[in-house]
């Protein structure tokens, strides 16, 4: 909430980076901030702060680092120049006007993030779906979270962590799966090291193709080849058949398809897998009954999972282990997927992918689309497809996108394939760039620069991985004429109203953010995230909570599927029958090392917060390409020497280092640095753009690269 002592405001808010939605407590004179601190309040974290939330008070108030004023290019190559708000919305709205009028409504695109409120995501579907006319929205949370939202659906029935974070303490078995915990959620970690201690026969069992600092507590590590997860943990299904170590009457009582997966795990025995994945057969044994034999399982998996071309395939058989073994929907148990960003949970609620609607409804399913038609009250929603991020930015490469949004995300940066997300910039007609901070690498390609607010200015509403909506609230106001995302969405929204639907009432009825979560609420009654019994004033008097909270509800739900029954038409949870798929682009004698990309503890994405902040920059001051040191001596290079190093798609140049953990043939870079660090490219000049034919998200996480000395020009 707010207390106010003379100048001096303290408010509670939520840290912006990663999805554990840590409450903080903001202190500010008015004109800056003077100290955040964890909140001892919040569930979410208890009054624990990571190194990148106790600093967050220095990320704000640089000289240059903020947009300040809207900016035009008046002609295309002309520098862009100062324009009148009011002339930048206009702007806007002729030119997507303009493209609806001669190209059709598909060929206007928007790109959002995960850093967007709930409330900023829901009016950007609505005038994308409702007023545009199209079903091109999507986000960067495409690249982070649909293989999550895909496994949970095809398993489950539905986009919902049955787990919460009080599970971590109920746990006596925790595997973790493609997630550097320590780094990418570090108080979640240091609840775990916490909980370990308490229970020291607590046994953690790490998977990752690199010894991260989360395996430094595993009980068991297994190290297994990138992509090769599906192989595993259909072997430790294997496993747990062989040694009768199911839950039968749960497989019986609550799911369906056990029967056809079976057979397929034949050909996943121990043996066969510990060949596919690199390990040894003993450890796919004994991570097998450690998970059997637990009191409580508990999984928690995220990008090395679903930014995979087999994204949504790693999911559910993780998701199976779980069902086979009734480890779902009791304390201490469940297939937990950690979400990337603060709130990419959010998103997905308000339909912010390219397939989804509001509250979780299906953009193919036409039931759907007449429920939110009918609560907007528009004629209908388009049935084509929207694009998702990957397609969208080929199609714009390709010139079917005339204009295209971008908000509050760093697409030139943080996309894999960059060159070909640079043609494609470089050849939409028209590109609006809506940011708070001047150093995005998206801004030279933007002819419309809106300037929008950022935390620690922004009031609405985030959702974190368990499910808990917190209040976002304002501690300053936004510098110079920055907007908050939401009223400039409202603002263009009502001005193309008036060129593509005159003369009927505006669907943008809002002048508080309240209003626009009033509105999300409406449309997720009798769905999977009731929350008819929330809104700002029932948040702010008892606080964050868990959905679903319908009305009349006096807490959230901490764990879901508790009764056995799920969300599918029969109620019963799926075994799905799926094989495994090598890595899409494989190893080769003329690329032969494996490249993969993560988070370093003390960045953030493409940094434009946490390079502003000296402590954080110390951590590792530079990229560096990792690898074995055979491999360095392979490719006659030693500490420190500068590598060009190359994929199919690009190249860079950057120092490597020698790395014991990682295996020979494996390389790590990680993904903040960009082309202002590397002569204009950046780490995703190598990555490749190939994704996971259900849930769309690019396989991030793995490339094959080759090195060779080089030297600064
Ligand atoms: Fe912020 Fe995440 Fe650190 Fe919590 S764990 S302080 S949410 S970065």
């Amino acid at each position: 909430m707010t207390e106010t002592t003379g100048r001096n405001k303290t408010v509670s808010s939520i840290c912006c980076y990663c999805g554990t939605g840590c409450g903080v407590l903001i202190q500010s004179d008015g004109q800056r901030l003077t100290s955040v601190e964890g909140d001892p309040t919040h569930p979410a974290n208890l009054g624990r702060l990571c190194s990148k939330g106790r600093t967050l008070a220095d990320t704000t108030g640089k000289p240059g680092a903020r947009l300040l004023y809207p900016e035009q290019r008046l002609a295309k190559d002309a520098p862009r120049q100062r324009v009148a708000w009011d002339d930048a919305i206009e702007t806007a709205a002729d030119r997507i006007a303009a493209a609806v009028a001669q190209h059709g409504p598909n060929s206007v695109a928007f790109y959002l993030s995960g850093q967007l409120l709930t409330e900023d995501y829901y009016v950007f579907n609505k005038l994308t779906r409702a007023v545009v006319g199209t079903n091109n929205v999507d986000t960067n949370s495409r690249l982070c979270m649909s293989s999550a939202v895909a496994g949970y659906k095809a398993t489950l029935g539905a986009d919902a962590p049955p787990a919460c974070y009080e599970d971590i303490d109920q746990a006596d078995v925790v595997l973790i799966a493609g997630s550097n915990m320590a780094y990418a959620h570090p108080v979640l970690f240091r609840r775990l090291e916490a909980a370990k201690a308490a229970n020291p026969a607590m046994k953690v069992i790490v998977i990752d193709p690199r010894r991260t600092d989360t395996a430094s507590l595993a009980d068991l590590f297994l190290p297994i080849l990138p992509g090769t997860d599906v192989a595993l943990f259909h072997a430790m299904l294997n496993v747990l058949v062989w040694d009768d170590l199911l839950d039968r009457d749960y497989i019986e009582q609550h799911t369906e398809g056990f029967a056809k997966l079976k057979d397929r795990l034949r050909e996943f025995t121990p043996r066969a897998a510990a060949d596919i994945c690199g390990i040894s057969e003993e450890d796919i044994v004994t991570a097998a009954r450690w998970f059997g034999r637990a009191g409580a399982a508990l999984s928690f998996y995220t990008m090395g999972l679903n930014q995979s071309a087999a994204g949504t395939d790693k999911n559910a058989a993780l998701i199976h282990l779980h069902l086979a073994t009734g480890q779902i929907g009791k304390p201490g148990a469940g297939p937990f997927s950690l979400t990337g960003q603060p709130n990419a949970m959010g998103g997905r609620e308000v339909g912010g992918l390219s397939n989804l609607l509001s509250a979780h409804r299906d953009l193919a399913n036409p039931e759907h689309r007449a429920e939110v038609a009918a609560i907007w009250g528009v004629d209908s929603i388009p049935a084509e497809p929207g694009l998702p991020a990957i397609e969208l930015f080929e199609a714009a490469a390709k010139g079917q996108i005339k204009v295209l949004w971008v908000v509050c995300t760093n697409p030139a940066q943080s996309l894999p394939d960059q060159a070909l997300v640079r043609r494609a910039l470089e050849k939409v007609d028209f590109v609006i760039v809506q940011e708070a901070f001047a150093g995005s690498e998206t801004l030279p390609y933007a002819d419309l620069v809106l300037p929008a607010s950022t935390w620690p200015e922004k009031d609405g509403t985030v959702t974190n991985s368990e499910r808990r909506i917190s209040r976002v609230r304002a501690a300053l106001p936004a510098p110079g004429e920055a907007r908050h995302d939401w009223i400039i969405a409202r603002d263009v929204a009502q001005a193309l109203e008036a060129r593509l639907r005159p003369l009927r009432p505006t669907l943008f009825p809002y002048d508080d953010g309240s209003q626009v979560f009033a509105e999300h609420v409406v449309t997720t009654a009798g769905r999977d995230l009731d929350i008819t019994g929330l809104s700002y004033a029932v948040l702010d008097e008892i606080g964050p909570q868990q959905w679903p909270f319908p009305a009349g509800a006096t807490s959230g739900k901490a764990r879901l599927y508790q009764d056995g029954r799920f969300a599918t038409p029969s109620g019963r949870a799926r075994f799905v029958d799926i094989g495994y798929r090598p890595v899409a682009e494989n190893v080769s004698a003329q690329y032969p090392l494996r490249l993969t990309t993560g988070r370093l503890r003390d960045h953030w994405h493409t940094m434009s917060r946490t390079a502003l902040v000296p402590g954080l920059t110390r951590h590792v001051e530079e990229p560096v390409l990792s690898l074995n040191q055979r491999d360095l001596d392979r490719f006659h290079l030693k500490n420190g020497d500068l590598a060009r190093i190359k994929s199919r798609r690009g190249a860079i140049v950057l120092p490597v280092e020698a790395d014991d953990n990682l295996r020979p043939g494996m390389a790590f870079l990680p993904m903040h640095w960009g082309g202002a660090y590397m002569a204009g490219n950046g780490v995703n000049a190598l990555t490749l753009g190939k994704v996971d034919p259900v849930s769309r998200q690019p396989e991030l996480k793995h490339a094959a690269i080759t090195l060779e000395p080089a030297r600064l020009p």
